[in-house]
């Protein structure tokens, strides 16, 4: 059986950065996970504090290079009902960016092959511990030996979750759509709208292949049954909008099909990191998208998991402890700061979905 020093579980963008990050120190290392999803995949708001740490872990040119946008321009209905825009053009951290969310996973995967990291395209069936090391077993039966594991698996956390209590806040759920522009007559705005409503909040922005991605947040109580089967209810839950429906009914988006649903919640590991391993990305903390910083998380754990990977393996849990505990006071301010940014609507203060996050 074949032993790496470290085996990342999770091929998606934490587990690209721990596999860049433990491969540059020299140590073996070893992807276990399918090659990115089938479909289209929600989430495509890079954070400005993101080039840094692209620009650390030798991504900042790729990603620079791939067909995405500069983001300039959000428009929110939030605290009151009218919009207003904040301008991001002066970012002193860089751009913010709108992803071509397909190309940058496939720009991750490419650097982690060009480093020579070896990658099993299939998902891990189980890991127990023997000794010092990690037996892993892959979902075709075969076996894999590693001394340390870090636990990129998205919010499934696949190993970590048998060692530590994961936290949530609340059930955020989003619906999503990829919408094409039915005319050619009109130039989209290049912008990102978000609206506040009374059972949740909407998301519209145009992507850089010129559809527009459009999300409904809200509580799986709080949305109509069948919704996912249902074109004309989602139809008609954009119309009642006041803003995003207009935007993208004057831009020539319209509806095909009915929406996705996917997990949005905010949830947490009690603790990222113990003997031998470390989790990162959504697998230790999965922040509620009106964050937006999903991503820059995944690259900033990956990398801080890689890292501590590397000192355990010399000797010093250092580095390890201070990344867990720096997550964890993390994940407190932010659940402070969800708390003050969901405070702000006050106008539909008694509808259950404001009213369970003030
Ligand atoms: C609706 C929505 C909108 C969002 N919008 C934004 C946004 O605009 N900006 C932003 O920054 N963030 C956003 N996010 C969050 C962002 O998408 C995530 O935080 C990010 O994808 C987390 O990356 P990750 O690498 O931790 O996990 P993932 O990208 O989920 O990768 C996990 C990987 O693990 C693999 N895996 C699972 N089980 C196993 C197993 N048993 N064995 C091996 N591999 C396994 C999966 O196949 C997957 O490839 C959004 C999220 C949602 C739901």
């Amino acid at each position: 059986m074949s032993l790496f020093d470290v085996a990342v579980i999770g091929g998606g963008i934490a587990g690209a950065a721990a596999a860049l990050t433990v491969a540059a120190a020299g140590r073996s290392v070893l992807v276990i996970g399918p090659q990115g999803e089938a479909g289209d995949r929600p989430g495509e708001f890079l954070s400005p504090a993101a080039n840094a740490l692209l620009a650390e872990l030798g991504l900042a040119e790729r990603i620079a290079a791939g067909p995405h946008r500069v983001a300039n321009a959000t428009y929110a209905a939030w605290a009151a009902p009218v919009l207003a825009q904040r301008n991001a053009i002066t970012h002193t951290e860089g751009p913010g960016r709108v992803l071509d969310r397909r190309a940058f996973e496939r720009s991750l995967t490419a650097a982690v092959t060009d480093a020579g990291i070896p990658r099993l395209g299939i998902l891990l069936a189980g890991a127990e511990r023997d000794g010092a090391l990690w037996r892993l077993t892959l979902d075709d039966g075969t076996e894999r030996a590693a001394r340390f594991l870090i636990d990129v698996s998205g919010r499934a956390a696949v190993v970590a979750r048998r060692f530590v209590r994961r936290r949530r806040a609340d059930r955020l759920v989003a619906a999503c759509d990829f919408l094409a522009q039915k005319t050619d007559d009109v130039e989209p705005t290049p912008a990102t709208l978000i609206e506040a409503a009374a059972e949740g909040w909407w998301y519209a922005t145009l992507l850089p292949d010129r559809r527009m991605g459009l999300a409904f947040f809200s509580d799986p109580d709080r949305l109509p049954r069948g919704l996912s089967r249902d074109p004309a209810r989602w139809r008609t839950m954009l119309a009642e909008t006041e803003w995003t429906a207009r935007w993208l009914d004057s831009a020539g988006y319209r509806i095909d099909g009915a929406p996705r649903l996917a997990s949005a919640g905010t949830t947490w590991l009690e603790r990222a990191a113990g003997e031998g391993w470390a989790a990162a990305g959504d697998a230790a903390a999965a922040f509620d998208p009106l964050s937006s910083h999903g991503l820059t998380s995944a690259l900033w754990g990956g990398r801080r998991a890689g890292q501590g990977a590397l000192a355990t393996l010399d000797g010093d849990p250092g580095p390890l402890e201070r990344y867990a505990a720096t997550l964890d006071e993390a994940v407190r301010q932010f659940l402070s700061q969800r708390r003050a940014v969901y405070g702000e609507v006050r106008r539909f203060a008694d509808r259950p979905f404001w009213n369970r996050r003030h």
